[in-house]
């Protein structure tokens, strides 16, 4: 009988947090839910509790932990309910808990999925923003504290799946000569550079093949996301930069592939649905079914492939030149990115202005070698800073 796994879901109440607990009300014998944490949505992080019953519930800030206290005891659920980023740490490394599912989004959440490495937890990682900022700090706590990491970004998931069970973190040892990124091209594949200037967040949040939370729905957009996951390759496979090769392929179906050098490409196929790559993490070794339906490759039919666009796309170029600087510039790109995110969601920026401000904010910055957690989180301050002071000029 396979030993029950004790949960946190840090971000349960966003769109990996409710596709992880969709796999795990499958499994209510092979997973308990210890703590789940949201940032302000209330009502469906108290949904959760009752569905759930976790230890504990923690919000970012005391005023939704009280209003979800109140309904938490009207309820007579027994969960604890905390607030602030030092309980999402705490609920990270809960001696009890062995697997956390860290899916906060951006850069709030790299202190509680850092806290989770550092206790030697399995870690299941979707927040990409962590490896981003902090790749090399990250790794080498993974590896100090023996902790368990496993991607659950769809595409880092596919490629580690492509890769022997018995890799070590050496590529050229496995035989292996690149990596082929997969890339939707997301809703604005077609869309010509001076229409691209008019399109509104809606639209860029219309993703053609994956629903996904807003943020991370404009990354793709701007294909910043798949500069985000290069450099996130780029530190979970210990992948040079000229060995990723992004591969547009509008169906998302590839979820990415893996060349060696005998000529042979392995690669992941299935329907585009998160729930694939967490099953897979929830679970492995083993596999366990997700709820996802079978891939149908007739009504597929055809699989297609294009180069990407760097002139209609800059921030993928962006993410490879912050990539090849290091020291303080993903951090910086990441946090520019933010903000402008933040600002075209608000409808205060032209979506053709997200790339143009993350470039300002990364040539006003000098670049920084980054030796420890505060150093990343100073260069993300100033560059938040920077990207600020630069909107406001703009108005
Ligand atoms: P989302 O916006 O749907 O959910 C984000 C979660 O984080 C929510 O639970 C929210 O309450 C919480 N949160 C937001 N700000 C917070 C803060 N300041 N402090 C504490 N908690 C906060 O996002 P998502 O689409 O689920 O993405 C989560 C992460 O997973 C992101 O890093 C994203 O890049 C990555 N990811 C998502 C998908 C996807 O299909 N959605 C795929 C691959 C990777
Ligand atoms: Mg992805």
């Amino acid at each position: 009988m396979t030993a029950t796994r004790h949960l946190t879901i840090l971000g349960s109440t966003g769109s990996i947090g409710e596709n992880t607990l969709d796999v795990v009300a499958r499994h209510s014998n092979r997973f308990h839910v210890v703590a789940l944490t949201a940032n302000e949505n209330v009502d469906k992080i108290f949904a959760q509790c009752q569905r759930f019953c976790p230890q504990y519930a923690v919000m970012l800030h005391a005023a939704s932990a009280e209003r979800l206290d109140k309904k938490i005891r009207t309820a007579g659920i027994d969960t604890q309910v905390l607030a602030g980023v030092e309980s999402l740490e705490r609920v990270a490394s809960l001696p009890e808990v062995d697997t956390v599912m860290a899916a906060i989004v951006g850069a709030a959440g790299i202190r509680p999925t850092i806290a989770a490495a550092r206790a030697g937890k399995k870690v299941l990682l979707a927040n990409k923003e962590t490896l981003v900022m902090a790749g090399r700090i990250f790794m080498d706590i993974v590896k100090q504290s023996c902790a368990t990491l496993l991607p659950i970004d769809s595409e880092h998931n596919a490629i580690y799946q492509s890769l022997p069970r018995y890799f070590n973190g050496d590529l050229a040892s496995v035989g292996v000569r690149r990596i082929l990124l997969t890339a939707s091209g997301g809703p604005f594949r077609r869309t010509t550079l001076s229409e691209l200037e008019y399109v509104t967040p809606e639209q860029a949040c219309a993703h053609p093949n994956w629903v996904m939370g807003r943020k991370i729905s404009v990354d793709s957009a701007t294909m910043m996301n798949k500069g985000l996951e290069v450099i996130e390759a780029h530190w979970l496979f210990d992948a040079a930069p000229d060995k990723i090769q992004v591969v547009i392929h509008p169906q998302s179906v590839i979820h990415s592939m893996v060349e060696y050098i005998d000529g042979s490409v392995l690669a992941q196929l299935g329907n585009p649905d998160m729930r694939t790559p967490i099953a897979h993490a929830l679970s492995y070794p083993e596999r366990i079914e997700s709820g996802v339906k079978s891939l149908n490759i007739f009504e597929i039919a055809q699989l297609n492939f294009e180069a990407p666009d760097f002139a209609r796309f800059p921030c993928l170029k962006l993410a490879y030149d912050a990539l090849s600087a290091g020291g303080n510039m993903p951090a910086v790109l990441n946090a520019a990115n933010e903000i402008a995110v933040e600002s075209f969601l608000a409808g205060q920026m032209a979506f053709t202005t997200i790339p143009f401000m993350i470039e300002q904010t990364m040539q006003t910055i000098s670049r920084q070698e980054i030796a420890t957690l505060d150093d990343v989180l100073a260069a993300d301050s100033m560059a938040r800073e920077v990207a600020r002071e630069w909107l406001t000029c703009q108005v």
